[in-house]
């Protein structure tokens, strides 16, 4: 599905992301780890066409992405969930949705066929439908963003730290519906800080330090393992 190759990215003179290799399976949800500056946000931002330096590959089913615009990255299939969810708060919910169809605005049904699929994942944003998104709870605008992405029926979704600022509760519940949308067919790349919730979801997981891919392995082997540890500690402590 993403096949990721010696991924390069700088701000101005400084890289930060350095020959990051990873890859996502057709059907896989895939976590990426890692400290705070560690790189995963820029990692992310380069799959879908948000960085200004990148160089490298990136292919979704064997199509390089890297070099194209991010509107196209969108029309290719892949749907990017932002740090800190950027709704629209004097907007409603529906409008939410309907800004997250833009790139296939002129299909009126698949604009209805969408909110429907929605709304059926998430029957707390049909009974809200009309309500600005900003006077939601945090659980349900992080419900909203998610499903506000999915609007472009996206084959890969890139979910940046979705639980920042959430409930642990709610915390599962947001696992919970990436895992319901990941048994739908669509592939699921997550950059999260709560690390055990990530592996416990999850069924790989690349673990990033200092911009380079550090740890790599099947989630539920990681969990406790010393590799996992030493690349959170850093240099010295990996085993
Ligand atoms: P966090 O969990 O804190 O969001 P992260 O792993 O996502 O961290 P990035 O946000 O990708 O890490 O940052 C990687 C490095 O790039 C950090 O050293 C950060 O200071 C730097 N960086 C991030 N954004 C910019 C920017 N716009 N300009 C310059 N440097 C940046």
């Amino acid at each position: 599905m993403l096949t990721v190759q010696g991924l390069n990215v700088s701000y101005g003179a400084v890289q930060v992301v350095h020959d990051v290799a990873l890859e996502v399976r057709p059907g896989e949800m895939v976590a990426l780890l890692g400290a705070n500056g560690a790189g995963k946000t820029t990692t992310l931002r380069a799959l879908s066409g948000l960085a200004d330096s990148a160089n490298g590959s990136v292919q979704l089913e064997g199509r390089e992405l890297l070099g194209m615009p991010a509107h196209r990255i969108i029309r290719e299939g892949v749907a990017h969930l932002p740090q800190g969810r950027e709704l629209f708060a004097e907007l409603s919910v529906l409008d939410n949705l309907r800004l997250g169809h833009w790139s296939k605005r002129s299909d009126e049904a698949h604009l209805q066929a969408q909110v429907e699929r929605v709304f059926t994942l998430f029957p707390k944003l049909r009974e809200r439908a009309t309500q600005a998104a900003g006077t939601m709870s945090g659980g349900e605008q992080q419900m909203l963003a998610v499903a506000r992405a999915l609007m472009t029926e996206p084959k890969l979704l890139l979910v940046d730290e979705a639980s920042m600022g959430l409930a642990p509760i709610v915390v599962d519940q947001l696992f919970d519906a990436l895992e319901q949308v990941n048994a739908t067919g669509t592939s699921i790349l997550v950059v999260e800080q709560f690390v055990a919730k990530a592996l416990g979801h999850t069924t790989r997981a690349y673990v990033l330090a200092k911009g380079r891919v550090v740890v790599e392995g099947k989630s539920d082997e990681l969990l406790n393992s010393p590799e996992l540890l030493g690349a959170y500690l850093g240099d010295g402590h990996a085993a």
